[in-house]
């Protein structure tokens, strides 16, 4: 079955086809390590995640690449401002490599708490000083740069495809904005290399053939994914602020030294909302998922919260949305726990593969079948998460067909959302000994019908933490 993504620069469906069959590579914009990652961050790791696993899920291997941007970053992306590391080591007392290294691990563990599986490398900026600085001479030789007092800049006036991501030329982006010419030729033009400023020492910074400086933001993800990936490669992904200024920078740099298109199509997350309204450190409503995991929420919960929209639709986080999906997931995570554990059942495992064949995505087994095919429908429908959810619960809700089926089907369906199913399918809660001691009691006051006392154990078994459901089975005790 087809995969149909919507490439940011035509703006339309179209079915997915891999450069090499069967294989994918993807790169994926990684975060700024000069501060921890916040939660609309973690959207578009999210959303590269569950793109990955679909790829994953229709039989095709996938070599990822997420770059860690450690220089070359400023505060303002058009150039302006100073560089975020440095704003970092200024703020914190630290050397440029401390505070990346710090934060670089932050992010990697907020990636494993929200499953989302690990790239096939993380390049740093910092190590690959030399490819970025072989890059930007190929675009001299080709006459794509000139020389300013405070670095060399791309001329994008040379490039006449320049803004065919974005849509925006440099005649618009003069029109509205505020841009700092300075030396530029255009407003549209960027730095492939700053200059060390003279009166100051900077830690990071290299010779070149320009001088001593640090190279622009936008050179390091082409240089990287040029060498990790090949150019070109099949899918290039990040968060919707990206085309304006990062991407459209990307594309122009491999298309002035190679010549290609950098990737052949380019996926963007819309952003996340607070409220309503913006992240920010003034208003004080950036959170991490260390932030989320204090307030006593599981950061799966977040991730079930994310897949609850399409990645191209706003979203809105609000701490009741928020309380939804942790329900939600909890709910969820209840059932399954009751559902037989897994005795692999043959024909619903992953079937092995043969090199010269790409196998087919799980078809599911029995009455399962028709939830597979919706399943599959709705993630290969440019990764419709929303309608994937559905199909979950309906299928947890269907009374014709048996647990195990439905356990084994739900069991691959998490290959793509990854909400951590298999911890939880089979496993009965355990009791803590004062728990089931409560529920004893409860038990014995049911039995004389003393329905007062009866309430007040299940609140106090519900102070615990679990909830009791009287079914003529006994008495079910599970997670509240
Ligand atoms: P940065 O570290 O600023 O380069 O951002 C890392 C990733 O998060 C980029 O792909 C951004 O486009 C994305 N991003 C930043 N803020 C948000 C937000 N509020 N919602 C969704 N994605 C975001
Ligand atoms: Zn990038």
């Amino acid at each position: 079955m087809e995969i149909q993504l919507q490439n940011s620069l035509t703006r339309k469906n179209a079915p997915f086809t891999p450069i090499s069959p069967g294989h994918v590579g993807m790169y994926s914009c990684g975060p700024t390590v000069y501060w921890f990652a916040h939660i609309g961050n973690m959207r578009a790791f999210l959303f590269s995640d569950v793109l990955r696993r679909t790829f994953e899920y229709n039989g095709l291997d996938v070599t990822l690449v997420m770059n860690v941007t450690d220089v070359g970053h400023l505060v303002g992306d058009v150039d302006d401002g100073e560089d975020k590391m440095i704003v970092a080591m200024l703020r914190e007392g630290k050397s440029g490599y401390q505070i990346a290294e710090f934060y670089a691990q932050a992010f990697f563990s907020d990636l494993a708490a929200l499953n989302i599986k690990p790239a096939a490398v993380y390049p740093r900026a910092t190590d690959h000083i030399p490819e970025q600085i072989e890059m930007i001479q190929s675009l001299e030789r080709k006459g794509f740069t000139y020389r300013t007092s405070d670095g060399i800049y791309f001329d994008t006036a040379k490039l006449p495809s320049y803004g065919r991501l974005s849509g925006q030329k440099s005649e618009d982006k003069m029109a509205g904005a505020r841009v700092d010419m300075a030396e530029k030729l255009n407003a549209t033009d960027f730095a492939l290399w700053k200059f060390s400023p003279e009166d100051a020492e900077r830690e990071m910074e290299w010779e070149s053939p320009w001088g001593i400086g640090f190279p622009g933001w936008h050179i390091e993800c082409s240089a990287m994914s040029k060498k990790y990936l090949g150019l070109p490669f099949d899918i290039h992904t990040g968060g919707i602020d990206h085309i304006p200024v990062h991407h459209e920078n990307e594309l122009a740099q491999a298309m002035g030294a190679d010549g290609v298109l950098e990737a052949n199509v380019w996926m963007h997350n819309d952003f996340m909302t607070f409220d309503g309204g913006k992240m920010s450190k003034s208003l004080g409503n950036v959170y991490t998922i260390s932030n989320l995991v204090e307030k006593g929420f599981d950061p799966v919960a977040y991730r079930y919260f994310v897949l609850g929209s399409h990645y191209r639709s706003k979203l809105n986080f609000t701490w009741e949305a928020m309380e939804g999906a942790q329900n939600a997931l909890n709910k969820l995570r209840n059932i399954v726990r009751e559902y037989p554990g897994t005795t692999p059942n043959p024909s619903l495992q992953k079937e092995g593969r043969r090199n010269d064949e790409i196998p087919s995505p799980f078809k599911g087994e029995g009455q399962g079948e028709v939830f597979a095919s919706r399943f599959l429908a709705a993630i290969n429908d440019d990764l419709n998460t929303p309608a994937a959810l559905a199909v979950v619960w309906d299928l947890i809700h269907d009374a014709t067909i048996d647990d195990a089926t439905k356990a084994a089907t739900l069991l691959r369906f998490d290959d793509v959302l990854g909400l951590r199913i298999s911890d939880y399918l089979g496993k009965p809660v355990e009791v803590p000994a004062d728990v089931a001691k409560l529920v004893q009691l409860r038990e014995e006051a049911r039995a004389e019908k003393n329905w007062s006392e009866s309430d007040r154990l299940r609140d106090a078994i519900a102070a615990k933490g679990f909830s009791v459901k009287d079914s003529p089975q006994g008495t079910k005790i599970s997670l509240a």
